[in-house]
């Protein structure tokens, strides 16, 4: 065991080539551990939006041409699209996540003759209360099959339409091998439908090298486009005329301001629009984006294992006996960007954290997550958070009334 000491994680955040960017984002006073869930705020996010809210005042409805408002979703879809392995013209920044996930599975569905969905119980249920929506509204058209994770594959045959799953767990951080899911989906002659919320930003993925047919995910995580920031997603070139869509409003209509009373969908990727798209949240995305890519994937990715790898090994270290167990995968390899551990008395002790300002959250039942957005995370964050953490298990601290009523957000 490395003996490690405060020292050592200030000396890696001197070395560190990212650690320039800690500054260019608003991280007051916190140990901020939660990036995974609310990405924190950038200057030049802040001053994007201010900009946006410019060009609404001065500009008004001028915008839409001039600040070339109307192009936002596939412009910025296009700055999204190298982070995930996609091609210009394959991924629009549109809704949210949960939406755009019903669009493609409905989507899916209509181009099939097939009827099943495969899907993972304990996946984030959104996805999961979504496809069930679509199941009802379709009756016999769509059958769900909700396995566990050991299951998945097995499950995957030739009646299946369609494979959805999360590539990183929100709760455990096990990342799937998406070339092998997809080929063995394909090779049943199902559809592959990732959900990349917890990857994009912080793990790279290939969705054209693992010839992945659609994707979804969600900005306001690592890629930090703030709270209900707008979701993206993707369908690979060779689907895009195929897609049907099943919310067929203006936005992707051919011709959005002829004001035809019917519809007829665009080409290529714009035809999974649906309504007017969120400007501000779009405006912050793109903002957003710049950093992300500055930091270059890689570099993030190689940093995100480092940090996880170190809190683990110190956390086990220095509290271990008090009762934690990780529930994230060991190997580096196989873990996204968080790292969990059950404990029994977790929500308490997330609570007596975030009273010293440690801020991570917490999955019912046990479960106490901690993020780490390698673009703004120091070294020394995980030092500070595992020395507040042994000191309230410590002394107890975590053992008071106050931190044990729920919160309607954790
Ligand atoms: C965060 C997250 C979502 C969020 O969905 P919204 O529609 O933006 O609320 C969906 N799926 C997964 C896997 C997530 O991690």
């Amino acid at each position: 065991m490395h003996k490690f000491n405060r020292e050592f994680f200030a000396a890696l955040d001197r070395d560190d080539p990212l650690a320039g960017f800690r500054g260019m984002f608003d991280l007051p006073g916190v140990t901020y551990l939660d990036g995974n869930s609310l990405g924190a705020l950038a200057h030049s996010v802040r001053e994007r939006i201010e900009q946006v809210v410019e060009q609404w005042g001065k500009g008004l409805i001028r915008s839409w041409m001039e600040a070339d408002w109307i192009n936002l979703p596939q412009h910025v879809g296009d700055k999204l699209a190298p982070l995930i392995g996609a091609d210009p013209g394959e991924v629009v920044i549109a809704d949210s996540t949960s939406l755009n996930l019903y669009k493609l599975a409905a989507a899916a569905i209509k181009m099939s003759e097939r009827s099943k969905i495969v899907c993972e119980s304990g996946d984030f249920p959104t996805d999961l209360y979504m496809l069930q929506g679509l199941e009802r509204l379709l009756g016999g058209a769509v059958r769900l099959e909700t396995v566990p994770r050991s299951q998945v594959l097995d499950t995957i045959d030739s009646d299946t339409a369609l494979v959805v799953l999360t590539h990183v767990h929100y709760k455990t951080a096990e990342i799937y091998d998406m070339q092998s899911v997809t080929d063995i989906a394909h090779s049943q002659g199902a559809k592959m439908l990732w959900d990349l919320s917890h990857s994009t930003g912080a793990v790279p993925v290939d969705l054209n090298g693992a010839h992945a047919d659609f994707a979804v995910g969600c900005s306001y995580k690592y890629l930090n486009a703030g709270p209900g920031g707008p979701a993206y997603l993707f369908v690979a070139k060779r689907l895009q005329e195929r897609i049907v869509p099943p919310l067929s409003g203006w936005m992707g209509h051919r011709d959005p301001f002829a004001f035809s009373d019917h519809y007829e969908s665009a080409a290529g990727i714009i035809r999974n629009l649906c309504g007017s798209p969120n400007v501000i949240g779009m405006a912050a995305l793109d903002a957003a984006l710049d950093l992300i890519l500055e930091a270059r994937i890689e570099r993030l990715r190689e940093k995100s294992m480092r940090l996880s790898d170190l809190f683990i090994q110190l956390l086990e270290d220095r509290c271990g006996f008090h009762g934690f167990e990780l529930v994230s995968p060991r190997d580096r390899e196989c873990r996204g960007s968080h790292v969990s551990f059950a404990h029994p008395d977790g929500y308490a002790i997330m609570q007596a954290l975030i009273a010293r300002n440690v801020i991570g959250d917490f999955r019912a039942p046990d479960v106490m997550r901690f993020g780490f957005a390698p673009v703004y995370q120091r070294y020394t964050d995980i030092w500070d958070s595992v020395a507040a953490l042994a000191s309230i298990m410590d002394t107890r601290e975590w053992d008071d009334p106050a931190f044990k009523t729920k919160a309607a957000v954790t």
